[in-house]
């Protein structure tokens, strides 16, 4: 049996930050990880000869803690590529149209535009009414709470072409359809990330940079000392948790137990259940983790001879209401040796394509790229996808979702510990939830608690 200050469960960028925080402190703490590499949600792999981001990718342009990391990490941040038109698919009607836009609401028919804008002032005005530690308690939270988006949009979006812009946008930034979110937990989100338009927007937005080289170095950086110590073990997924005295034993399925009084668990609420805990969680924390299921997505990068969109003045920005590849970037790398579109297939979409063959979705994507950005796109040199939804150690992405009744029945159990077991992970992020800067921001608070509770132990 080992023993330790604190165990902490999951080596995605918020356990990592939480064990970095705790070591660099003086605590003696161990990191278990189920799979054979630490980043969780971000992930690389290799296309054309050049390692690229599967998983998690952008810096925001307001992510200060993780584009600090990046800075002390040495790694090289790169402007997301964004010179020229971008372009919008939409089919509602009689006729599948591709139009060219440049800004954050694309042209639609006048009236469409005009309730598109409505609506974002409303969204604006209603998260200004929130807390970020405690958004239940606002005076409408419970009407919200127990309203679902698409509800709200349904009063708030009469026009076909609003309604399809709006749920594109939905979809791309929630990986989900409206109508399983709840109106209160998309304010949330909105308002942890500032605003509605900050989270679709690249220049100034959520997708404002990327990591040269992948972001996965910037987890690789952060969990050195824990390496070098020999405190992290892949592959070790942790399957119970039970009280012993005054600790708590932690045993991973490899046989291995570690013994320690504070457990730190960073990994999404749905990933809890694979944890047996004795005795049992307290009953709102059970709920709340079987009540935030993940999004759906599948995230794609094509590479082509070159980056043949921008010729024709286009950003390689394009997003559609029926296509399969429903969100794309340009992804190319700097150096000019070859072209990249990456992009997602997001929401109820995704579930379907992950039911296909790898053939058939390969040639869904590729027929969406070609509907956007013409027949050029038909050839790519190499192609990479990887299917979150199937993925055991996530279950989903981006993040687990607040459906109705979540945040004003189970909020405070977010982020309640549990006698000496603490939360951490994007979703528990009152600042940036669902990106890395959120997971960043959840690690260190974590870190804090055990730090400050293992404080009062030693002066008592
Ligand atoms: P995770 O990364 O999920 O880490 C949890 C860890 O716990 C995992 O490593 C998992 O294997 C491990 N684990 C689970 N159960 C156990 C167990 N029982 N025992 C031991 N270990 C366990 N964010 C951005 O900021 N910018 C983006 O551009 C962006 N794009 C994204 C695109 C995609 C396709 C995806 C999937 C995510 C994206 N995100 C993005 C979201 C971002 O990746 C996540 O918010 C962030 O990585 C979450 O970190 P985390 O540490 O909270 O959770």
């Amino acid at each position: 049996m080992i023993s330790r200050d604190c165990i902490v469960i999951g080596a995605g960028f918020s356990g990592l930050q939480c064990a970095r925080r705790l070591h660099d402190a003086g605590l003696r703490v161990t990191v278990l990880e189920a799979r054979d590499r630490i980043g969780g949600r971000t992930h690389v792999t290799e296309l054309a000869g050049r390692t690229v981001d599967i998983g998690g990718q952008w810096i925001g342009a307001a992510h200060s803690e993780l584009s600090n990391l990046a800075h002390q990490a040495g790694a090289n941040v790169l402007p997301q590529f964004a010179d020229g038109a971008k372009l919008l698919h939409l089919d509602s009607g009689d006729r599948d149209r591709l139009k060219r836009y440049r800004g954050i609401i694309p042209n639609a028919n006048p009236l469409a535009l005009l309730e598109l804008q409505r609506a974002i002032q409303k969204l604006s005005r209603a998260q200004r009414s929130l807390t970020l530690d405690a958004p239940w308690e606002a005076d409408q939270a419970s009407a919200w709470d127990h309203q679902t988006l698409e509800s709200w949009m349904r009063r708030h979006l009469r026009t076909r072409s609003g309604r399809e812009i709006f749920d594109i946008a939905i979809r791309s930034v929630m990986t989900a359809e409206p109508g399983m979110l709840s109106f209160l937990g998309f304010l949330f989100y909105c308002a942890s990330n500032q605003n509605f338009e900050v989270l679709t927007s690249v220049t100034g937005g959520a997708q404002a940079a990327t990591v040269d080289g992948g972001m996965v170095q910037l987890a690789e950086w952060l969990a050195q000392p824990l390496v070098a110590a020999g405190e992290l073990a892949l592959q070790s997924p942790a399957c119970a948790v039970k009280r012993a005295g005054n600790d708590w034993i932690v045993a991973a399925a490899t046989g291995a137990e570690f013994r320690a009084p504070r457990v730190v668990c960073a990994l999404p609420p749905a990933l809890q259940d694979r944890i047996a805990f004795e005795p049992a969680l307290p009953a709102n924390r059970v709920q709340l983790a079987n009540r935030m299921p993940m999004g759906s997505v599948i995230k794609t990068v094509v590479a082509y001879d070159t980056p043949f969109w921008r010729g024709a003045g286009l950003s390689g920005e394009a997003v559609s209401h029926s296509l399969a590849f429903n969100t794309v970037f340009d992804a190319s790398p700097p150096t000019g040796e070859f072209g990249a579109l990456v992009g997602f297939i997001d929401g109820a979409p995704a579930r379907r394509w992950s039911a296909a063959a790898p053939d058939q979705r390969r040639a869904a994507v590729l027929g969406s790229l070609v509907r956007y950005f013409g027949d050029a796109a038909r050839h790519p040199i190499g192609y990479v996808e990887h299917d979150w939804i199937t993925d055991p150690w996530s279950r989903g992405c981006y993040v687990g979702l607040l459906t109705p009744g979540v945040l004003t029945e189970l909020g405070p159990a977010l982020r309640s510990p549990c006698d000496g077991i603490h939360w951490a992970g994007t979703e528990t992020a009152t600042e940036f939830c669902g990106y890395i800067e959120g997971a960043l921001r959840a690690g260190q608070r974590a870190a804090n608690e055990v730090i400050g509770d293992s404080g009062e132990r030693s002066t008592t």
